[in-house]
């Protein structure tokens, strides 16, 4: 297939592969593998190109993953769901409403390749919750020799455990099942709070909610929190009208808020204003919806982001140490800072691996600089133990996240033995796992 210039959603990355393939089966993908062998080419399965670091960078032969996009099976009894990996998460949640079910837990779009979100990690929040790769019970692959495999708890028990959230650097997911769960509906409680309060209360308010959040207004005292909490699908619950959804995730938070960063790319002074009137913008509101309409919205307002895990205990330590680091001034940011809870989980390269987790991730309009104020952040999250989210911007190479990671080694192990050449392969994996 003819090749041109691959870019990301974000603008970070641009990168013109040698060739590209789309294939629709999965011997098509084996044979191209294969073939990139034969020609000494490394291989990258590239999904929505969500991620913001260079982790889907195709520098060989970019493998599109569009055509594999069906289903392959839905067991109504045990709730397992086996799609193709290549299907956009939307597109699942139509699956899934169609037979009742939901995803236990998401991030906050649905524009993500199943394959893709779940090889970088993607996670949502909740303190009872895991990332979207903990609810996988197994996958199918093409290795970098061509075989097609398939793991699983029971089956290739350490391929699995490694695969799940494997960066790409293992071989080429073909299949994913997930482990779903009957439909249900959040009810969506957004309520502006002052950050010493919300940090002031966090235990409570972290307990009390199933799904709870909070946007911090750099420059300003101002949080939005959401307390989002599962209700059966059988209670009746006002839904929003479809203007009210136009106003909030139409206008407010994408045509206003991209205006507003226009302004403030041109007057950055002008910055903390527009935080406080955003603040005063975003405010109080209460809704009930399908879950992956609460979970997920659009996203149009381009941006550049790094996020971090902290250990749950450190979250407040870090807000303040950030708070004081903007409020001495240097940067102009406008966008919020999103924190978010998770559980521990047992998935090798899991940010939230064997700890309690808090996220805090910063961003910055596409047209702001943004360099400075994240290597800031990162410092003080560094200082933590934290863990970047593998598909967001960051600076930490192999050394450095293997001491991150208990189970670090053991991955690397797993991929000397599936991936000896470095196939699957690319220059942000040179340096996050070393060559
Ligand atoms: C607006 C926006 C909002 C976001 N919100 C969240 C959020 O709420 N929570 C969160 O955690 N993250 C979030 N992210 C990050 C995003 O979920 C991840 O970066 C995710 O990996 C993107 O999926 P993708 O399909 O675009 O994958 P890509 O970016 O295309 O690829 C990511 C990695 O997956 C690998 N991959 C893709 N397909 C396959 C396959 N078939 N086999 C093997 N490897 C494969 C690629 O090789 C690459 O290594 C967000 C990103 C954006 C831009």
């Amino acid at each position: 297939m003819a090749t041109s210039l691959w870019r990301n959603w974000s603008g970070t990355e641009a990168v013109e592969p040698v060739r590209t393939v789309k294939p629709g089966k999965v011997n098509e993908i084996a044979a191209a593998v294969r073939e990139a062998a034969a020609d000494g080419l490394r291989v990258k399965a590239v999904g929505a190109g969500h991620s913001f670091s260079g982790i889907a960078a195709p520098e060989g032969v970019l493998v599109d993953m569009g055509d594999m996009d069906g289903v392959v099976r839905v067991d109504t009894e045990t709730n397992v769901v086996t799609v193709e990996a290549g299907m956009p998460m939307w597109r699942l949640n139509k699956v899934l409403d169609a037979h009742g079910l939901a995803l236990e837990n998401m991030g906050d779009i649905d524009r993500q390749t199943v394959s893709g979100a779940i090889s970088t990690g993607t996670h949502g929040t909740g303190d009872r919750y895991r990332g979207l790769a903990w609810q996988v019970s197994a996958l199918q692959m093409v290795l970098a020799d061509g075989a097609v495999v398939r793991c699983s708890p029971e089956r290739r028990p350490e391929l699995f455990a490694a695969a799940r959230i494997g960066l790409g650097a293992l071989g080429i997911i073909t299949e994913v099942s997930i482990q779903c769960v009957p439909a249900f509906q959040l009810q969506a409680v957004e309520t502006p709070m002052r950050l010493d309060a919300v940090l002031g209360g966090l235990d409570e308010l972290v307990a009390e909610n199933d799904h709870f959040e909070f946007y911090w207004f750099p420059h300003t005292e101002r949080t939005l929190t959401k307390q989002n909490n599962r209700y059966s699908m059988e209670e009746r619950k006002r839904r929003p009208t479809r203007l009210e959804y136009w106003w909030n995730e139409g206008f407010t938070e994408n045509a206003l808020f991209e205006a507003s960063n226009r302004v403030g790319a041109r007057f950055p002074q002008a910055v903390p204003s527009l935080n406080r009137l955003a603040g005063r913008v975003w405010s109080s509101r209460n809704y009930t919806d399908v879950s992956h309409r609460v979970f997920t919205s659009p996203r149009k307002v381009v941006f550049r982001e790094m996020e971090y895990a902290v250990p749950r205990e450190a979250l407040a330590e870090v807000l303040r140490d950030l708070k004081a680091r903007v409020d001495a001034g240097g940067f102009n940011v406008s966008f919020p800072v999103e924190v978010r809870f998770a559980a521990a989980d047992d998935v090798w390269l899991s940010t939230a691996h064997g700890r309690k987790t808090a996220y805090v991730a910063v961003h910055q309009y596409h047209r702001h600089d943004y360099e400075e104020y994240f290597k800031a952040a990162a410092e003080i999250c560094n200082a933590v133990d934290g863990r970047p989210h593998w598909g967001k911007l960051h600076w930490l190479d192999a050394k450095g996240l293997s001491e991150r990671y208990e189970r670090f080694d053991d991955f690397l192990a797993v991929r000397d033995e599936v991936d000896p050449e470095r196939r699957f392969a690319n220059s942000y994996l040179d340096r996050v796992l070393g060559a």
